[in-house]
């Protein structure tokens, strides 16, 4: 059985009002308790009624540093992850929640350097300390926008790639050199065993560099998307008569495929 570390956890990070919000006159609604793991919304001018509380593993109020978040969440992740666990982070949130502030983050001040470059900076620390060991490190970075599959870091932004699978080793991105961002460590004092370890920083918005490039003709796509998911019902009524669906089935997503590895088996997601 997995331990408490093990399971998946959920954290919520809120934060800070912004200038605008400010300028905007807007007022505070939201009461963090760290240790309890809750987060308060109080509608204003409103009696115990007008209270909502949520709870998660952790809450984090908005002057709290990545830094912070980073030691107390992630850096076991990375760890395990060169231990030979698989481990994901993911980043849920709507528009302008701080989702790529905290994943990309900004240089100064340093400690609100983001998680991604301060993960990627703990691999090769531990690369590098140890070598008694053969370390094989790839980095990818896609999007999935619309169950499309685009490669950020490949030549094109307009090809559209295919999931492949292996029997036994699960889905990859087709036309890529290797499966998504995988980590690997071989342990020369055990050649016949092979320890796969991978982490999955994500994001659910939409890469900056996409938006400037496709926004417009995504947009109707999003719509029609969108609109699609209100046929969920008749998706439903079809699924019952035996015919096929129309809409994406949480284990045909994409996402799910490639996270597959990550998010059950040989992993520890948070
Ligand atoms: P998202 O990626 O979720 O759309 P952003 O990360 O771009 O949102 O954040 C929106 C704005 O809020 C940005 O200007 C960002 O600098 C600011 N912001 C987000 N989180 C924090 C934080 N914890 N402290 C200070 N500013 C933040
Ligand atoms: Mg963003």
């Amino acid at each position: 059985m997995a331990t408490k570390e093990e399971l998946v956890k959920v954290i919520v990070r809120c934060r800070p009002m912004s200038e605008s919000e400010h300028t905007r006159g807007c007022q505070p609604v939201l009461s963090i308790d760290g240790k309890g793991g809750s987060c308060t919304v109080t509608k204003q001018d409103s009696d115990r009624l007008g209270r909502k509380q949520f709870t998660f593993d952790r809450a984090y109020s908005g002057d709290t540093t990545t830094q912070h978040i980073y030691s107390d969440i992630v850096c076991p992740i990375v760890k395990s992850v060169t231990e030979g666990y698989n481990g994901t982070i993911v980043a849920y949130g709507q528009t302008a929640s701080g989702k790529t502030f905290t994943m990309q983050g900004v240089s100064e001040p340093s400690t609100q350097l983001g998680i991604i470059p301060r993960a990627v900076d703990d691999i090769f620390k531990n690369v590098s300390s140890n070598k008694s060991q053969q370390w094989v490190v790839h980095c990818s970075c896609y999007e999935i926008y619309n169950e499309e599959i685009r490669d950020l870091l490949g030549k094109s932004l307009t090809e559209k790639l295919d999931i492949g699978s292996f029997p036994n080793k699960g889905f990859y991105v087709k036309a890529t050199p290797s499966s998504p961002s995988a980590l690997r460590r071989t342990g020369p004092e055990d050649k016949r065993t092979y320890q796969s370890g991978q982490t999955q920083p994500c994001g659910s918005g939409r890469s900056e560099r996409q938006k400037q490039d496709w926004s417009r003709r995504r947009e109707v796509q999003g719509r029609i998307k969108i609109n699609n998911s209100s046929l969920s019902r008749k998706s439903h009524l079809n699924i019952s008569r035996g015919q096929e669906p129309t809409y994406t089935l949480y284990r045909d997503s994409k996402l799910t495929k490639l996270l597959q590895d990550s998010l059950g088996g040989n992993a520890r997601a948070h």
